[in-house]
């Protein structure tokens, strides 16, 4: 092992305890149905840990994590990571993240589909738009966009990386009939704005059910 990857190890070994803890904590709460969804942490500059694939997120350890460097090669393991790992290492390399989560989750799922055709979600004037980063009003529309759900990973990423990182863009996006993506510049950061985007969805599908009757 030369030193980066001494480095990544360890970093590794310091933050994949929390964040294994982190991942087991939106499993357990129903967010990552059939072992679906993938989650990754930034190591150093060239490197990320990521979930393998396939595994129950609900009973993750730090064994179910793996190195990759930005161009998705595996560093130290013969496993494999997810096809979505395009998805986690393009935020990673068009913005300064330190962790991205991808969750399928009841509601991300009904909004990628209810919304899909206006392109986003308009998210306005809620306070708790404050809980990312940046912003200190409620007096402000951000737009959650909605990107068409395909197999081949570079169509998702070209169709969302003109709103990587503009402004009156919220830090995630969702994938029509598929899920989210979410990050934040750390583990904490990324945790607060999913859990935002999770109760302003919340509050957009309750008021739809309000106005269609
Ligand atoms: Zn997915």
């Amino acid at each position: 092992l030369n030193n980066a990857a001494l480095l990544a190890n360890s970093r590794l070994h310091r933050d994949g305890h929390a964040f294994a803890q982190l991942v087991r904590e939106l499993g357990a709460k129903g967010y990552t149905p059939a072992t679906s969804s993938n989650f990754s942490f930034r190591l150093d500059r060239d490197c990320i840990a990521i979930t393998v694939s396939g595994r129950d997120k609900s009973a993750l350890t730090e064994q179910d994590l793996m190195v990759i460097d930005l161009d998705g090669r595996a560093i130290n393991s013969a496993r494999r990571s997810s096809a979505e790992t395009a998805l986690h290492l393009q935020i990673y390399r068009q913005l300064n993240a330190g962790c991205v989560l991808h969750t399928h989750s009841l509601k991300q799922t009904l909004a990628s589909r209810l919304f899909a055709r206006q392109g986003g979600l308009r998210l306005q004037g809620y306070e708790l738009l404050k809980a990312f980063p940046g912003v200190s009003t409620h007096d402000l529309d951000l737009l959650l966009p909605i990107v068409p759900n395909s197999q081949h990973m570079p169509d998702i990423e070209q169709a969302i990386a003109p709103y990587l990182g503009r402004e009156g863009v919220v830090p995630a996006y969702l994938i029509e009939n598929h899920g989210l993506y979410v990050w934040g510049r750390d583990m904490a950061e990324a945790k607060r704005a999913f859990e935002a985007i999770e109760f302003l969805l919340d509050c957009e599908l309750e008021l739809l059910k309000f106005q269609s009757h």
